[in-house]
């Protein structure tokens, strides 16, 4: 017997009265049952959100709520401004050229966050760009971006804030209307402790403006129809319905630990994993920035790294992530978010431990478990 660990930054371990809840017969969602389970994920969502606005909830993965974004703020040759630090940066690029849009990429080395004075610059000298499009967290390198100064950069301007907090809604604080966020989207399987399935996104005043006058083509992601079928606590086509049941469970949870001690978790959590990769003698990719969803390190030299995720996956249960692209094989992505804990992370670093005593690398047994739990037991009385 292996007992599996799924330990990665997305899917994330869903929690029992989840599960539960979405194991129940299945409803009809045309109901005054479905709506009144409808009607309190949706208003418990704007708690997670931080904001008044409506949280839109869509049946499709986290990047539908990013297209739906796109496709109802903008038209065709609009100009906007892409944050490339990874993959998902490079998306809201893809997307935007797939509609038409022009691109500005700013392209941040991985592992880096953006510098808000490089953004600045390319809004100074083209006075016609209409959004700003960035990650909260990218999780491609384990980076966090600067949400708040780019907030203040768009704020007043004829251009749009999106955000995808894919990784960053439910992990750290990202107030989305104390800041002016004018988008702010995010998807089921991340922190929100469910399977995939579902995608997010709430607009500001300022961006339903632009939605008036957007062009590009859509249908299945019409955001005001959506809107205008929220009010009546449903979807315009068939929602979600088991995911949404479980979405109120998940939902609850946080709101019972309170979103300042969700964060709170998240940023112990985080700090654990970083001194124990440090300790471990494992470079960190995103020191200056790390994001709380997830921490990045480099494997050692000579030890391939997918043959280290492979092992630890199938030897010993454990589900990590390992890098993208160019850092392909060089990297292991320690995930901590969502339904985590304390004993998550021991078993994480442990085994990250054991898995490279057995590729022949030299280590102290202990060392960074060690770190971890000094960092962890904050978390007790
Ligand atoms: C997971 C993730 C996405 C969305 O991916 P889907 O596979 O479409 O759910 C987008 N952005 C970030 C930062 C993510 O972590």
């Amino acid at each position: 017997m292996r007992k599996k660990y799924l330990l990665a930054p997305g899917p994330t371990p869903v929690p029992e009265v989840a599960l539960l809840a979405m194991a129940q017969p299945a409803i009809h969602h045309r109901t005054s049952q479905f709506s009144g389970i409808f009607r309190e994920a949706a208003d418990l969502l704007k708690y997670v959100f931080q904001t008044r606005e409506d949280v839109l909830i869509l049946a499709a993965s986290g990047t539908g709520a990013m297209e739906g974004s796109i496709v109802n703020l903008f038209s065709p040759g609009d100009e906007v401004i892409v944050v490339n630090g990874g993959k998902f940066g490079e998306r809201w690029g893809k997307i935007s050229e797939a509609y038409g849009l022009k691109v500005n990429w700013i392209n941040v080395e991985w592992g880096k966050a953006v510098d808000p004075s490089a953004v600045k610059k390319v809004l100074d000298e083209k006075p016609n760009v209409k959004g700003v499009l960035v990650q909260a967290s990218e999780t491609s390198t384990t980076a966090a971006h600067p949400v708040k100064e780019l907030a203040a950069l768009t704020k007043g301007k004829d251009c749009l804030l999106i955000v995808d907090g894919i990784t960053g809604v439910g992990v750290f604080d990202i107030p989305m209307d104390d800041w002016g966020i004018d988008v702010l989207v995010s998807g089921s399987q991340k922190a929100f402790m469910l399977p995939p399935g579902l995608a997010f996104a709430a607009l500001s005043e300022k961006a339903w403006k632009f939605q008036e006058t957007a062009k590009c083509p859509k249908f299945y992601f019409d955001f005001k129809k959506e809107r205008k079928n929220l009010k009546d606590n449903t979807t315009a086509y068939t929602p979600a319905t088991s995911l949404i049941t479980g979405l109120r469970e998940s939902l609850k949870l946080i709101k019972e630990e309170g979103l300042q001690n969700v964060f709170a978790r998240h940023d112990r959590l985080a700090r654990a994993t970083r001194a124990a990769s440090t300790a471990l003698g494992l470079k960190l990719l995103a020191p200056d920035s790390p994001s709380n969803a997830a921490t990045g390190v480099f494997v050692p030299e000579g030890v391939d790294g997918g043959k280290l995720v492979k092992y630890l996956r199938d030897e010993m249960g454990i589900t990590l992530a390992g890098g993208q692209d160019h850092l392909k094989g060089k990297l292991l992505r320690i995930a901590h978010l969502g339904y985590v804990d304390t004993f998550d992370i021991i078993t994480s670093i442990s085994s990250i431990e054991m898995a490279l005593s057995k590729f022949g690398h030299k280590v102290e047994f202990g060392k960074g478990v060690g770190a971890a739990q000094k960092i962890l037991l904050e978390g007790y009385k």
